[in-house]
């Protein structure tokens, strides 16, 4: 079973460069079929094998030997070992569905934050959606909205609407926390920190994750943006003002936080001693 995810990571991840390339220059991402950016000329099929293709043209395009970026090659290996984990992980069931489709969708986000600064709406808004009408055949558990629930005097065990309450909540919450966090930085910077594209995408995240693995990411997210951050802007010489792709650790952390964030947050509570 190992191979045939493996090899929908091939070929997904070959789709998510075109929605990488295409989006942000609001192109259609069905047709037409791939072509070299650099020369336009239309690619045979079997310069189109992910992975493959490259390593056979050593990174050159046949006709016009302009360099093919390393965008695709990265992509696509990167879509390949996240959807063989996914599968190693949790192995063949819905939540396996659920996840590679939201993973699918921040690869896409990251990569197009990286390079524009931007969070299409195309992806985030119907994440939102797509996450919240997912929890009802994935269940978000234990978590914000089930507490609320409880409080409420409804009953422990409300299935299906207890884990759609928690999507709502999740996307809620985490956008709502975000949108805070922004306004108190406009408050003391007196410069625009966040996007509306970075709410949007914490909606989505929220939404499959919901609010306690949401929050977490947003934590994360935010160090990693620290940690990488300041590295980038040291070694390059930038100034510190460069604007950062916070939606691309924002993305990067989400991924990390939906395979291994309920461990992180055991091991986490384990040593200081809150269980
Ligand atoms: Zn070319």
């Amino acid at each position: 079973m190992e191979w045939v995810f493996i090899s929908l990571g091939l070929k997904i991840g070959s789709f998510l460069n075109v929605c990488i390339v295409r989006l942000p220059r609001r192109q259609s991402v069905v047709s037409p079929r791939s072509f070299c950016t650099h020369c336009g000329q239309p690619l045979k099929p079997y310069d189109n094998i992910p992975l493959i293709s490259f390593l056979l043209l050593r990174g050159k395009c046949r006709f016009c030997k302009a360099n093919i970026s390393w965008q695709y090659p990265v992509v696509e290996a990167l879509a390949t070992a996240i959807y063989w984990v996914t599968y190693v992980s949790y192995g063949l069931q819905w939540k396996t569905a659920v996840l590679l489709v939201f993973f699918s969708a921040l690869i896409v986000l990251v990569f197009i934050d990286l390079y524009h600064r931007l969070l299409p709406d195309v992806i985030t808004l119907p994440g939102i959606a797509v996450g919240i009408a997912l929890s009802l055949l994935v269940g978000i558990e234990n978590d914000a909205g089930t507490a609320l629930l409880q409080l409420a005097g409804l009953p422990e065990s409300l299935g299906r609407w207890g884990w759609l309450v928690n999507s709502l909540m999740g996307a809620l919450v985490c956008s709502g926390f975000l949108w805070v966090v922004g306004a108190v930085y406009f408050k003391l910077k007196k410069v625009e920190g966040l996007g509306g594209g970075d709410l949007k995408l914490m909606g989505m995240v929220g939404a499959f994750l919901g609010v306690k693995l949401g929050l977490l990411t947003i934590m994360l997210g935010s160090l990693l943006g620290v940690l990488v951050g300041l590295a980038y802007i040291r070694m390059t010489g930038k100034d510190y003002r460069y604007p950062l792709p916070f939606g691309s650790f924002l993305g990067v952390a989400a991924i990390g936080v939906a395979l291994w964030g309920e461990q992180l947050l055991s091991w986490y509570l384990g040593i200081t001693g809150r269980i």
